[in-house]
């Protein structure tokens, strides 16, 4: 049993934290530099060029790409032959979050409940989601979720009847809907199957694989190109000034359901779409 330290994963979420909120991905920076070249309008043009230029002033001096520093939301992959000494995975990445987002002077944006609205002060609880698989490492995933983005966010209960059709209807509705609330250009994430709540983590988890990868299976990847095409087809553009831009990306998961069921989520995540990947 190899043993990982309640120390080693407090500063290694510390650092991811920071690093999420000044460091762009370079598939996201890619999909930005990409769609410039392709963008039909001058103002999606002007935006995508500007949301260049705020990555590289973001990475040049460690300050947050944007003002939303977001939701700390984990996937936790653990080997089942490593053991955590020292305390609890949960308590060792929200102690890392709280490290984080205080030393890099990150916008704290989680209330302790959603009625009084008293913020927590460090950013924690962090979202957990924990999965045991084969080997002895621990892997973790994080995303510094913006708020704007998973508000225009949406899951709906549809019946097997509605079909693939209805599926696409369902999600260009929502982007539609979003329109430039959810601070495009976007990564579209979906999920299709599962339950009610499988479902929506599987929207989430597709936000995780990045820009430009598509899904393995040939049907489904076909099914994110469409998707894409069609959503860049509305004409909201880069920051909703209209333009060709509206997804740098689409990305779907599909599970298995119940035969009465077609339970499809829809997460959607801004231009900051910011995810950072570590393995202890
Ligand atoms: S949704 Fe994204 S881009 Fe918009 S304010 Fe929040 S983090 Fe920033």
């Amino acid at each position: 049993m190899r043993e990982i330290t309640y120390e080693d994963i407090v500063e290694k979420v510390a650092s991811m934290c920071q690093e999420a909120s000044y460091s762009l991905g370079e598939d996201v920076l890619n999909a930005f530099h990409a769609a410039v070249k392709t963008e039909a309008s001058d103002n999606g043009k002007h935006v995508l060029n500007q949301l260049i230029e705020n990555a590289e002033i973001a990475e040049t001096e460690h300050v947050p790409m944007c003002q939303d520093t977001g939701t700390a939301v984990f996937i936790a992959d653990i080997g089942q032959e490593c053991h955590i000494t020292g305390g609890s995975l949960t308590d060792a990445i929200n102690e890392g979050v709280k490290k984080g987002y205080g030393e890099g002077y990150l916008r704290n944006s989680i209330v302790r409940d959603p009625l009084d609205r008293k913020n927590t002060g460090d950013n924690t609880p962090a979202i957990v989601h924990i999965d045991f698989v084969e080997g002895n490492q621990l892997k973790l995933h994080m995303t510094a979720k913006g708020g704007g983005a998973e508000n225009m966010s949406d899951l709906k209960m549809l019946k097997p009847s509605d079909g693939l059709q209805g599926i696409k209807d369902y999600i260009l509705d929502i982007v539609k809907v979003a329109g430039p609330n959810a601070c495009p250009p976007l990564v579209v994430g979906v999920g299709i199957g599962g339950n009610f709540e499988r479902c929506a983590f599987l929207a989430k988890k597709s936000l995780f694989r990045p820009i430009g990868e598509r899904h393995q299976d040939a049907e489904i990847a076909a099914l994110e190109n469409e998707l894409a095409e069609e959503i860049n087809r509305l004409g909201i553009g880069p920051q909703g000034m209209g333009g060709t831009t509206t997804a740098l990306d689409v990305k779907v998961e599909v599970e298995a359901c119940h035969i009465a069921a077609l339970p499809v989520a829809v997460n959607l995540n801004c231009h900051a779409s910011r995810h950072k990947e570590v393995t202890l």
